[in-house]
Formats: C-alpha cells, structure tokens, sequence
C-alpha cells in the first residue's frame, strides 16, 4: 500500500542497483515525499541513508544532509558521486579548494545532496548561501545527537531546529527529517521535541538484529575468557571494546601475543597513529580493534564479524549501538560481554562525578541499571534486551541464555525467601537492604525500622549478602519486581512476583550469581577503573609505607580517592599532581614527589 510515485523502484534499481526495498524503506520514502516532518528510527545497517537519497532524486531541489561525522560525509559523498548522483561535502577538514568547489556547485544550482557538519550549519554565511539555493529538505543523519539523555550528545545539534526556520524565511518551509539508530522512548519523544517545528510521523522499526548472536560472562579471567573467544574467531574481523586506554594497550599487546593480527584505537594516541589503524582495520582482512568507545561511530564495515566488551559500557542504548557494528552485512555475527561488580561500581561513580541535574543522574543510573539487569537476567537476552525499547517477543534462540550456556537452576526457594522480604518489609527497600535482612545482619537502620523481628530476617544464611543482592536483581530482570517509586529504587511485587511467592509459578535463576566470585577482587580493587588496578595498588603500598614512618593512620596521608584518582589520571609532574582531588600545597610538597616516583615505578 505505499504511495510511492512509479519511477521509486526504477531508480532504485538503475542508479543504486537494488532490486528491492528493504523493510520499512518504502513507507518512510513515500512519507518523506508527502512532505512534513519525519523521524525514523531503525536499526545501524537497515538503509536509513536510501530514504533521504531517493527522494533527493526523484523530486530535484537541493537536499542538505546533517551528520556528525566528517569520516562518514566523505564516505557518502563519494559513493554517491561514484552513483553519477552529484553531491558535495561541506567540512573543516576539506582543502579551500574542495569547499570552494562545493559552495560553487551551491551556487549554479547543480547539487542534488549536500552534507555538512552541524557547526557548519550554524554559520550564518552557510545559511545565507543555503537560503539562495532553496533547500528543498534538511535530513538529520544520527538524530538523537541532538539529545543529552542520548548517548552521543552535540551542542551544535541544537541549532538546528533555527536554522530551518531560517532557512525558509520568506519562503516555503523546509521540511526536515530524522534519521537515528537508536533511541528509547524518552530520548525518541526529547528527538522529536528539539529537532522539529511540528510533531513528526514517527516510524519506528524493529530494533532486533537477529544474524547477532548475545553472550555475556561475569568476569573470571577476562584475558582468558577474550582469548578464549577471540580463538572461535581466528581470521575474523572484530572489535574488543575497553575502558580505558591502557587496556586497549595491554589488551592488544596481548592479542598480538597470541597471533592475531590487534591495532590499538583510543583518543591518547595521536591522529597519524589512529587513522593508521583505523586504515588497517578497515582495509586488511582478520584485524581486531581494541578500542575505547571512540572508535567505530561511522566506521561502516559491512563485515565486522564480532564485537566483545572487556569491560562494561556505559548504558544498554551504548551496548546495544556497540554490537550493532557487528554483522552489517547481515551475516551471523557474534557478540560476548564481561561484566563485574568493579565495573558496576566504576560506571556508578562515573555517573555520580559528572556534573548533570539530578534528574539526569536519575535517567542515567536507570539506563545503567537496565545494562546490568541484562547482564544478570536468567531469561532470554535478546527478549530482555528488545523490552528495554519496548518490543515484546519470545525467547530468540540466539543468545547464552536460549542455548543452555549459563548455569541456571530452578530458583524456587531462593526466590520465595527473596520476595517474602520485599512483601514483608513493605515493599519500599532496595537490593542492598533486602539482602541485609536476608542474612540477617545487625545494622542500625534494620532496627531502626524493626525489621529484625520479622519472619523473613536471617532466613537467607546459605549465600552470602552480594548474592541476594544479585538474585534480587535477577529477580527485577525477570519480571518479579519492579521499582516501587521513581525516586527511592526499592523494589514492590509485580503480578509474576505474587504468583511465584504463593509458589503458583516456575521460576529460573543463575547459579552464577556474579557476587560469588568476586570477593577475591577485595574492595580498593573494586573502585578504580578497570586497568589502572596495579596503579592503585603501588600507591596504596606508598602510602602504606608513609603512614608506617609517620605513625599516623593510613588516610592521613592521602584518602583513598586521591589515590584512585591519581592511578586513573596518572600525573606525569607536581603540577598536573596538583589538580588531584585532595592534594594541596602542603601535601604536595610532602608527597608529591614520591608518589610520582611510585605511579612511574607501577607503570613500568
Ligand atoms: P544505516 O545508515 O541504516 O546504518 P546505510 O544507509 O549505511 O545504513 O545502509 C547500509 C547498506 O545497505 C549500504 O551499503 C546501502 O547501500 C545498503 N542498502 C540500502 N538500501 C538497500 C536496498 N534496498 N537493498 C540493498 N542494499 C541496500
Ligand atoms: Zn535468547
């Protein structure tokens, strides 16, 4: 039933070489041809790019594409161009004479697609050009930039929503339309918000990338276990996400060690460095990048046939946009996630430092949490995952849950125990405060709120509290729980949960709840970023050391984020130890000197 005009599939076929549409392609186009704004959300790899350039094609006029990514713009470009289709490209890293080429394309009239960054676009000579030409059409390339709750926020994507509007001044509107890969309902509704004069037709299609396989682990080995996977791979080309910069140094050291052919990518290496490798990536067979999350935003290789996290990302959208880079080509793709409690707590206090509203943080510790509950969950991933942007399907097959590769037991009585204290203590307390009373552990506020006394309180001696924590989660991630209220995190009963607590219905858990097997980690360990833990550890033997000649307590010296501060941002001088939180004058000509000395000696 699409309203497509004939000519649709004839140049489909005769300028791009397809034969056919794919799907959700045709109504966005005949929507884009009616005219009036349009917001699209479809998954990386799906074609959003073909439901603006069709379009551009088959109408005339002048089409201006806005995209964050100069990388990406070039690419079009000469795709486009080698289509016979002409476009140009308007950036800050073109020769004079390439913009030039282009603003006098501009100006004869001859320009089909124009794209240009976001900055570009707020200057005000662009617009006076731009305004001369008569832009037929502004299409938003990676729309939810314009959003800070998403993931890739860009000030200059603010301006856009004016600069239509200045665009059409005096004329006919412009019609502009949105384009993103990811969104989830409160980033899509902020989208259409910002970037449009009008609410926009929203198409949203199916988020699910089935040809992607799911595996997550806690963390045992993580060298082994990446090693363990990166060999099922062996000639492929994948991508190793990390967090920090060391660790995709020490990572890819390490891969090399072991035969395969790993470039580092991070933003401490200098541009020559980065493009080297990124060329390589791009253009050998059989590389593995391990790379912090800088890497891969416009990297359009059609034939990634992996993606694993070393460490944990920062949000479910950014996972999910992070294995989305695998399997463009639609060819089975694989897809492994180490997590642990030191990356749950890293990305916390990530959350927790960075300077946003406190509505913000709230958004940003859901999305966070929901990242966790995914790594926790004992159903279906990929159900899990698709529930997060609001899709309700069945069990995928696909993932490490559907093909028995975690440990999951019937969790009856563990789960009883767990929701008889949620029911019992009024439904308004967290994870942390239930597993307490699980284990019956003599705090203040468990007095306070008379909670020793009930039935549930110490009924839970058999695990230790971090794993009640965990199947108290996992509890939440398979539908037993939900949050009580937005603004306290504790946790109520749903439907699920009544039915399993009056024993009505089955219910699976992990054996491996990750708590387990994370005591050994200890607790300094668990604060730092991943990577920097030797750092942290040479410094606390510094202090150590200090403390013991002074005959004063340890934290006298130096508190211990100090210290986590110094291993993640790892001085180089007394004036860069300066800027460390909690180093004053004093201190710093106390110690500075020798715990310069140390962090040299660690990183050696
Ligand atoms: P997205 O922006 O959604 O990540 P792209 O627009 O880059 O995806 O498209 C991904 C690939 O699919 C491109 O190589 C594009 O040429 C190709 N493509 C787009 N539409 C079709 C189609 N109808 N049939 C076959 N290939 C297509
Ligand atoms: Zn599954």
């Amino acid at each position: 039933m699409s309203l497509l005009p004939p000519e649709a599939s004839g140049l489909l076929r005769s300028v791009f070489g397809y034969d056919a549409f794919r799907e959700g392609q045709a109504e966005i186009i005949a929507a884009v041809l009616a005219g009036g704004p349009v917001l699209a959300i479809m998954p990386t790899g799906s074609g959003k790019s073909m439901c603006y350039q069709l379009p551009a094609l088959i109408e005339g006029g002048l089409t201006v594409v806005v995209s964050p990514l100069i990388a990406l713009m070039r690419d079009q470009v000469s795709q486009l161009r080698a289509l016979g289709v002409s476009a140009a490209t308007l950036n800050s890293l073109n020769a004079p004479d390439e913009n030039e080429a282009a603003l006098a394309a501009l100006r004869a009239g001859s320009l089909r697609l124009l794209y240009v960054s976001p900055e570009r676009l707020a200057m005000d000579g662009l617009i006076a050009a731009l305004r001369r030409a008569r832009v037929r059409r502004l299409a938003i390339d990676e729309a939810h930039c314009v959003s800070e709750w998403g993931h890739d926020f860009r000030p200059d994507y603010r301006r856009i929503g004016a600069a239509a509007l200045a665009l059409a001044e005096g004329g006919e509107p412009v019609q502009v339309v949105g384009l993103t890969a990811t969104a989830d309902r409160a980033t899509r509704e902020d989208i259409a918000r910002r970037l449009f004069p009008a609410p926009p037709r929203l198409f949203l299609h199916s988020f699910d990338r089935p040809n992607i396989e799911l595996n997550f682990a806690p963390k045992d080995q993580p060298r082994r276990q990446l090693a363990r996977f990166l060999e099922k791979h062996r000639g492929e080309s994948g991508i190793v996400y990390c967090a920090s910069r060391e660790r995709c140094e020490t990572l890819s050291d390490y891969f090399e060690t072991c035969g395969h052919a790993a470039v580092p990518y991070h933003a401490g290496l200098d541009h020559a460095a980065r493009n080297r490798n990124q060329d390589r990536f791009l253009q050998e067979d059989g590389v593995v990048a391990v790379a912090t999350i800088a890497f891969g935003m416009g990297v359009n290789k059609p034939d990634v046939r992996f993606v694993t996290h070393a460490d944990m990302p920062s949000s479910i959208e950014a996972y999910y946009q992070e294995i989305g880079r695998a399997g463009r080509d639609g060819l089975p793709a694989d897809t492994l996630a180490l997590y642990s409690l030191d990356d749950m707590a890293f990305r916390r206090r990530q959350i927790d430092a960075r300077d946003i509203s406190d509505e913000r943080r709230r958004i940003e510790h859901a999305r966070f949490g929901a990242l966790a509950m995914l790594c926790e969950t004992p159903a279906c991933r990929r159900q899990t995952l698709l529930a997060y942007f609001d899709e309700e399907r069945g069990p995928c097959g696909r993932c490490d849950i559907c093909q028995d590769r975690v440990p999951v037991i019937d969790g009856a009585v563990p789960a009883q125990k767990a929701l008889s204290a949620v029911w019992r203590t009024g439904q308004r307390f967290g994870a942390n405060y239930l597993a307490d009373v699980l284990v019956g552990a003599d705090t203040e506020a468990i007095r306070r709120n008379g909670h020793d006394s009930i039935r549930t309180f110490g009924v839970g001696r058999e695990f230790a509290k971090a794993e009640w924590a965990s199947i108290l989660r996992q509890l939440f991630a398979a539908g037993a729980l939900r949050t009580a209220s937005e603004r306290h995190g504790g946790f109520a009963l749903t439907d699920k949960g009544e039915a399993i607590l009056r024993g009505q219905s089955p219910i699976r858990l992990r054996r491996d709840p990750i708590a387990a097997r994370e005591k050994r980690a200890g607790k300094a360990a668990s604060l730092v970023a991943p990577g920097h833990e030797a750092a942290l550890a040479a410094l606390k033997r510094k202090r150590l050391e200090l403390a013991r000649e002074e005959g004063v307590p340890a934290f006298v010296i130096f508190a211990d984020r100090t210290l986590i501060e110094m291993a993640e941002r790892r001085p180089a001088t007394l004036d860069e130890m300066r800027a460390i939180h909690g180093v004053g004058q004093v201190k710093l000509a106390r110690y500075g000197e020798g715990f310069l000395q140390a962090l040299e000696e660690a990183s050696r």
